[in-house]
This record gives C-alpha cells, sequence and structure tokens, in this order.
C-alpha cells in the first residue's frame, strides 16, 4: 500500500511515519509513506502558498495552484487516479469501518490543510472524501492524515502479527476485554483467575462478558449494533436491568 501526504510540514509526516511499526512496514516493502512538500509547486517568485481570504476573516488561506500542481506531479508519479483525502474537522468522523474500507486500496493521497485552511476550487477538482479525525480544530492536517496512515497500515497483511488485528476495540462493534501480562500479582492485584486455568473456552466466554460489560459503561453508543449470541444478549439485559435497579446509575 503506497501513502502518499500533500502538506507544507513533510518533517511531521517523516517524523512518525519513521518509527515503531509503520518504519518496520516501510524497511520491508509493505507500505511506503511519501511526502510530498505543496511549497515546492508554487509559482510564486517568493515561495507563499498562502493569501487572504476574500470576503475578509483573520486568517490565511492556502492557494488553489501549488495544491493542484502538486497532485498533479502526485497523480503522474502514481500513474493513475486514486482517492484523494482531505483531513477536515467538516469530514466524516473517522472510524474503525473506515479504516477497512481504504485498506482495500491500493494508494492513497492524503491532503493537509494549515491556516485556515484551502481554497474551496482545488478542493472541489481534486478531493474524493473528507476525513475528520474527531470535533475539535488542529493547527494542521498532518495528525490526522497520519492518524489515518497508521489504522490504514495495521490492517495491511504482515504490517502487525497475523490475527492481532481481528479480535480487538470495535470488533462485533465492542469494546476489547481488560488484558494482564507477568506477574500474576502485582501491588495485590491478581490477574483474574479465569485466565490462569488454561481452559479456553471459559477464558473466551469471561473476555467476551467483559468486552460487553465494559462497552455498556464506557461506550453505550456502541452497544445497541454489538453483534452478540442469544446467551450474550440475555447477559446484556441483566447487566442493563442492574444498572437500570442500581439507584447510583439511574
Ligand atoms: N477553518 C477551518 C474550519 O473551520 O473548518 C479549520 C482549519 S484548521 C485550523 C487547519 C487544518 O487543520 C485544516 O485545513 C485541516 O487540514 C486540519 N484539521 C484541523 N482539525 C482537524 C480535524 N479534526 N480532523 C482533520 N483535520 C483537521
Amino acid at each position: 500500500m503506497d501513502f502518499f501526504v500533500m502538506t507544507l510540514f513533510p518533517e511531521l509526516i517523516e517524523s512518525i511515519a519513521d518509527s515503531s511499526i509503520i518504519k518496520r512496514a516501510k524497511d520491508a516493502g509493505i507500505i511506503s509513506v511519501q511526502a510530498v512538500n505543496i511549497r515546492d509547486y508554487t509559482e510564486d517568485k517568493h515561495g507563499h502558498v498562502d493569501d487572504y481570504c476574500y470576503g475578509g476573516g483573520k486568517g490565511m488561506l492556502i492557494k488553489a495552484q501549488p495544491v493542484y500542481d502538486c497532485y498533479q506531479a502526485v497523480e503522474k508519479n502514481i500513474g493513475r487516479k486514486t482517492r484523494v483525502i482531505y483531513m477536515t474537522p467538516q469530514g466524516e468522523v473517522f472510524t474503525q469501518k473506515k479504516a477497512e474500507e481504504l485498506a482495500k486500496e491500493e494508494a492513497l493521497v492524503f491532503l493537509c490543510g494549515h491556516y485556515e485552511g484551502i481554497d474551496e476550487r482545488v478542493l472541489e477538482e481534486i478531493v474524493t472524501d473528507y476525513i475528520s479525525v474527531g470535533d475539535y480544530v488542529l493547527t494542521g492536517g498532518e495528525l490526522p492524515a497520519m492518524t489515518v496512515i497508521d489504522a490504514v497500515s495495521r490492517l495491511v497483511p504482515g504490517v502487525i502479527s497475523e490475527g492481532s488485528e481481528v479480535i480487538e476495540t470495535f470488533h462485533d462493534n465492542l469494546l476489547e476485554y481488560p488484558q494482564y501480562t507477568r506477574p500474576e500479582v502485582w501491588r495485590d492485584r491478581q490477574v483474574p483467575e479465569v485466565l490462569l486455568s488454561g481452559h479456553h473456552q471459559k477464558v473466551e466466554e469471561w473476555q467476551r462478558k467483559k468486552s460487553i460489560e465494559r462497552t455498556l459503561r464506557w461506550r453505550p453508543d456502541l452497544i445497541k449494533d454489538a453483534v452478540l449470541s442469544k446467551k450474550e444478549q440475555q447477559f446484556l439485559k441483566e447487566l442493563q436491568k442492574k444498572d437500570d435497579d442500581d439507584p447510583l446509575h439511574s
């Protein structure tokens, strides 16, 4: 999978892409992350890429021309049209489902704004997807782009050890269960007995119950779409009833 990031701050992209699992995946040739500097494409003789907004307003806006020319160069490099994702707080909020959808592509182009954003006309011309990382405003699109690249990369076969991505948070619309490693006792806190039992089925049942419990408490918005067996639905009903009967929960 090849990622191209159009940005005014390529060093921000490179500093994140050159560490940890993403670096390992790049070194192994499973993914590539290329930061392309929009500034290199400006026709302005002083190297400016931004200008004042028509209609007033305080901030500066990135001009259409350098972004468009930068995109043309990226498209030529890839050799065909691909999805172009503008990272913006106005976009569709990023989810694991969206990451799964994007992981099916062979190449993705990201566009990072800065200052007040980017001239609308070039967005209309080249952007296929508008993605937000949450309902807050950041100074630039670089951290959001790397968030999406990180989440998509882990779904590319070979990037993380086989199977580790299968049952984790958001699988079946549930949060992941609590996990423990050695030692068995730490500051008088004991690892739950069942996890030491070696009884596979009991461990799985315990993990599913903990996932359901945690999702209900921490992300009740997810629970209505959780994929549950009949027995698990019954368990959820009992939990909800217990909460309803508990004065602290009402
Ligand atoms: N004026 C813009 C608005 O009100 O929608 C916000 C511009 S923001 C200060 C500068 C850039 O940061 C945006 O162009 C976008 O690329 C990026 N950005 C900021 N918050 C973001 C978010 N929540 N998700 C994705 N990108 C974001």
